[in-house]
């Protein structure tokens, strides 16, 4: 009797256990599969194109903040910018009417992620040309893996380099797809060959200016459709003689810069925008590129009071999400594609990491 009673204490330890090691392998695997689901922007559903509702509601913490609006209309020839949420950096797709594809930036390296998941929601396989604006981590950390991962037809960055271990990586990445560089400047090379009906102007950096700082090599594109056109920045700054802005309005003249999408430089930082380079912009959207919380306190809010005072709709990605303007020559429709994307979540943990071990 005594014998059974320990073999049914036995069994029921053993079914105890067994339950336990089920519950603990199937919490784990769930959480594994949260995370590759996560990573892999989610696999299972395309994002889809555009998702905005009317009169979405705006942020209250500020009010200057635009709401996209209008209703889009898929069959007209358009050329769309994509602003992706990757946390605190830039990424920014470029495809033309003719259906040509361009990245510029790619965020952190853990902002590949939500790279990634726009360019697999558009199905786009090959990226007809790849720029970095310059070889800052937060712009250039998610290159590697987009050489590594897509079709590239031409690369170009501005000739500056970085001791950095995302600008090494860089390198190798290229070497390693024997990818050649060409190197971009308002004087050897004002346009780039892209779509035919399309223009892009290189207005910054120059050859023979010793800039201060490595955001002021930023490359500064002017992309125009008819009368649309989208004014890329990257990092460039305001202040000072040697800036990239002051530089490139002293050697080109105000018009160059007239857009109706501006991405503000530096993403919305107190030197972003001097007045004089706001004004020849005379944007009638701005759209700032940060990650919520930021250490670096951006967007700033003398800038967003600056945009605010002109009269120009912002819009941010911390706040927005992914935007998709696209511009048929005449108008410009808004829309958000993907508000919050995976990628940023973990861009911005990546950004977080960084700032404890990394203060700059
Ligand atoms: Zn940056």
């Amino acid at each position: 009797m005594a014998r059974v009673a320990r073999s049914e204490s036995k069994k029921k330890k053993q079914r105890g256990s067994f339950f336990r090691r089920f519950l603990i392998t199937t919490i784990i695997a769930v959480f594994l599969l949260s995370v590759l689901f996560a990573m892999s922007g989610n696999p299972f559903e395309d994002i889809q194109l555009p998702t905005f509702a009317q009169n979405a509601s705006t942020p209250s913490s500020s009010p200057a903040l635009s709401a996209p609006q209008q209703t889009p209309q898929p069959d007209k020839a358009t050329l769309d910018a994509y602003f992706i949420d990757v946390g605190q950096g830039d990424s920014i797709l470029l495809i033309s009417p003719g259906g040509k594809t361009m990245l510029i930036d790619a965020g952190e390296s853990t902002a590949m992620y939500a790279v990634r998941s726009v360019l697999k929601g558009l199905k786009i396989k090959k990226l007809d040309a790849v720029i970095t604006t310059h070889p800052h981590s937060d712009h250039i950390g998610g290159i590697p893996a987009i050489i590594r991962s897509f079709d590239i037809g031409a690369f170009y960055m501005p000739d500056v380099s970085n001791p950095s271990a995302s600008y090494s990586d860089m390198v190798s990445a290229l070497n390693g797809a024997s990818l050649r560089v060409n190197y971009l400047s308002a004087d050897r090379t004002p346009t780039i060959e892209w779509d035919e009906n399309v223009t892009i102007e290189v207005l910054s950096p120059f050859d023979d200016v010793a800039y201060q700082s490595v955001n002021n090599y930023s490359v500064i594109l002017r992309v125009s459709y008819g009368g649309t056109s989208v004014l890329l920045t990257g990092d460039a700054e305001g202040d000072g003689v040697y800036s990239a802005e002051y530089t490139a309005l002293a050697r080109n003249t105000a018009d160059k810069f007239r857009c109706t999408v501006l991405k503000v430089p530096h993403h919305g930082s107190l030197s972003s925008l001097s007045d004089a380079f706001l004004s020849a912009a005379s944007p009638e959207y701005a759209v700032i590129s940060v990650g919520s919380g930021n250490d670096y306190g951006h967007p700033h809010q003398s800038t967003l009071k600056k945009l605010e005072n002109s009269d120009i709709r912002i819009f941010r990605t911390d706040k927005h999400g992914t935007l998709h303007f696209s511009m048929d020559g005449e108008d410009t429709v808004i829309s958000v594609v993907q508000k919050s994307s995976p990628g940023s979540f973990f861009a911005n943990i990546g950004e977080g990491i960084r700032n404890i071990f990394n203060k700059k």
